[in-house]
C-alpha cells in the first residue's frame, strides 16, 4: 500500500477539518470512519458566529443550515430576556446534513476513507498502527484521534477526558411561533439549561444541558418535564444524547498522538459547543501534524492551542458556580450593560476571556453602533401569538 502521511481517526467535523487541510498541503491523509454515510448524530446543530467565521475563513463547503435573529435568555420563571439582533445569533443546521457537506467535500478532493470500527491503536516508536474490524491494519507515522468522545484511539494508549457535561435531546419537533427563535432558559436541569433550537422550516430540537454530576434518568426526567411545559409536548419521540467532554485531555507517556475534538476534551463547558472546538482543533491538529517528528507534531499542536487551555480555565472557574444561580443570572443578562457587551463579543467570535478583557471596548461599541436592534423584558412565557 502506498506510503501514509498521517492517519484520521473519525470523520466527524475535528476528523473532517483535519484530513481537508492536511490534504490542501499536499499530504497523503486517509480517513478511517465506522460509517459510510453520516447518520444523525445528537446534537443540536447550533453553529456560534465564530463557528461560521471559522467555516468561511477555512473555506469549508459546510451546510451552514438556517440563520436566526431572534434570541431568549431565559431564568423561567422569573425572566425572559428577548433579544433581536441584526445579524444572526445562531445558524441552525441539521447535523446529518453538516456532517455530510464536509465527507462530500473531502471526497471531491480525493481524500481515501476506509469504513470500518476501529478497534485499537498501537505505537511502535516509528509508526502508528490502527486496527480495524474489517480492513487490515494500516500504518502511519502521525496519527490524529478524532473519534468523538468515547475515543477508541484515545483509550488504547490510557489517555482520558479531565470533565464532561451531559446533554439530551428530542428531534424535528413543531416549532414554537411564527418566527424561529432561538431558546435558552436557564436553570432546566441542575447546573444548565434546557434549549429550543429552531430549523427555519416549522421543525426545531430541543434538549437539557448540565455541568452537575447527574444520572442519565434525572436528565431523561428534566427532559421530559421541559419539552411539556416550554413546547407542550408530551411523546418527543425518540430520545438522543451523550456526554459532552471539556477541559481537554491527559495522555500518560510520551505517545505522539494528536487529539481533537470530542476526543480531546475540548468543549465548551458554558454552553456544550463543540463543533467550533472541533473544527478548530482539526485545523490546529493538521498544521501541526506534518512537523518535522511526530513527537515534535505533538508539542508543536499543544503550543498552538495555549488560548484555547487558558480559556477552559477561565470557564472551568465560573461555569458550575454561575449556573447553579439561574435567577441572578437571569435577572444580570437583562441589564444592558452587561447584555450589550456580551453580545457584540459574541456576534463577533470571541470566546469568554476575550468577552471579558475586552469589555470597556465591547460596552463602547453596543452604546454608538449596537449589534441589537431591539430588547425586551417580558414578566412571563412569551406565547406563540405574541411572536
Ligand atoms: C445532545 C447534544 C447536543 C449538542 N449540541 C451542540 C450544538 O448545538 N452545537 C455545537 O457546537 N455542539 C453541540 N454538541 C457537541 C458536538 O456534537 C460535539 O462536540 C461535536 O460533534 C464533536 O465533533 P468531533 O468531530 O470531535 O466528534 P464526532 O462528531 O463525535 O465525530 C466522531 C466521528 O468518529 C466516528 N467514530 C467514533 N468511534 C469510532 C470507531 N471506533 N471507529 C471508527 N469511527 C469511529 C464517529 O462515527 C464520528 O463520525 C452537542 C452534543 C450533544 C451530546
Amino acid at each position: 500500500m502506498e506510503r501514509i502521511d498521517c492517519l484520521v481517526a473519525g470523520a466527524g467535523p475535528a476528523g473532517m477539518a483535519a484530513a481537508i487541510s492536511l490534504a490542501r498541503v499536499g499530504a497523503r491523509v486517509v480517513v478511517v470512519e465506522k460509517k459510510e454515510i453520516a447518520g444523525n448524530k445528537a446534537c443540536g446543530g447550533g453553529l456560534t458566529p465564530r463557528a461560521v467565521r471559522l467555516i468561511r475563513r477555512l473555506k469549508f463547503d459546510a451546510h451552514l443550515g438556517h440563520p436566526v435573529f431572534y434570541l431568549e435568555g431565559n431564568a423561567p420563571p422569573h425572566h425572559y430576556n428577548c433579544f433581536f439582533l441584526k445579524k444572526p445569533a445562531l445558524h441552525i443546521s441539521r447535523r446529518a446534513l453538516f456532517d455530510q457537506s464536509l465527507r462530500d467535500m473531502a471526497q471531491k478532493m480525493g481524500i481515501n476513507f476506509v469504513f470500518g470500527t476501529i478497534s485499537g491503536a498501537s505505537w511502535d516508536g516509528r509508526l502508528f498502527t490502527l486496527k480495524t474490524h474489517c480492513s487490515k491494519a494500516l500504518k502511519s507515522p502521525r496519527l490524529i484521534a478524532a473519534d468523538g468522545a468515547a475515543s477508541r484511539v484515545r483509550r488504547s494508549f490510557g489517555g482520558t477526558i479531565r470533565c464532561h457535561a451531559l446533554a439530551l435531546m428530542a428531534d424535528e419537533l413543531k416549532s414554537p411561533g411564527a418566527r424561529p427563535r432561538i431558546i435558552f432558559d436557564g436553570g432546566m436541569a441542575p447546573s444548565g439549561y434546557g434549549w429550543v433550537f429552531p430549523y427555519g422550516d416549522g421543525r426545531a430540537n430541543a434538549g437539557v444541558y448540565s455541568v452537575a454530576d447527574i444520572s442519565g434518568g434525572q436528565m431523561r426526567r428534566d427532559l421530559a418535564d421541559y419539552l411539556a411545559k416550554r413546547l407542550a409536548e408530551h411523546n418527543p419521540g425518540t430520545i438522543t444524547g451523550g456526554a459532552i467532554p471539556w477541559g481537554g485531555y491527559f495522555l500518560p507517556g510520551r505517545v505522539p498522538l494528536i487529539l481533537a475534538g470530542d476526543a480531546g476534551g475540548f468543549a465548551d463547558p458554558m454552553t456544550g459547543e463543540g463543533i467550533y472546538h472541533a473544527l478548530y482543533t482539526g485545523h490546529a491538529a493538521a498544521l501541526a501534524a506534518l512537523a518535522s517528528s511526530p513527537e515534535k507534531a505533538r508539542i508543536a499542536y499543544e503550543k498552538s492551542l495555549k488560548s484555547l487551555f487558558a480559556n477552559m480555565a477561565l470557564l472551568r472557574l465560573i461555569c458550575q458556580r454561575a449556573y447553579r444561580l439561574p435567577r441572578q443570572g437571569g435577572r444580570i443578562l437583562g441589564l444592558k450593560a452587561v447584555h450589550g457587551p456580551i453580545t457584540e463579543g459574541l456576534i463577533r467570535g470571541l470566546n469568554t476571556s476575550a468577552v471579558i478583557g475586552a469589555f470597556p471596548a465591547l460596552l463602547l461599541l453596543s452604546l454608538a453602533n449596537p449589534s441589537l436592534s431591539h430588547f425586551e423584558r417580558r414578566s412571563r412565557l412569551p406565547l406563540d401569538k405574541d411572536i
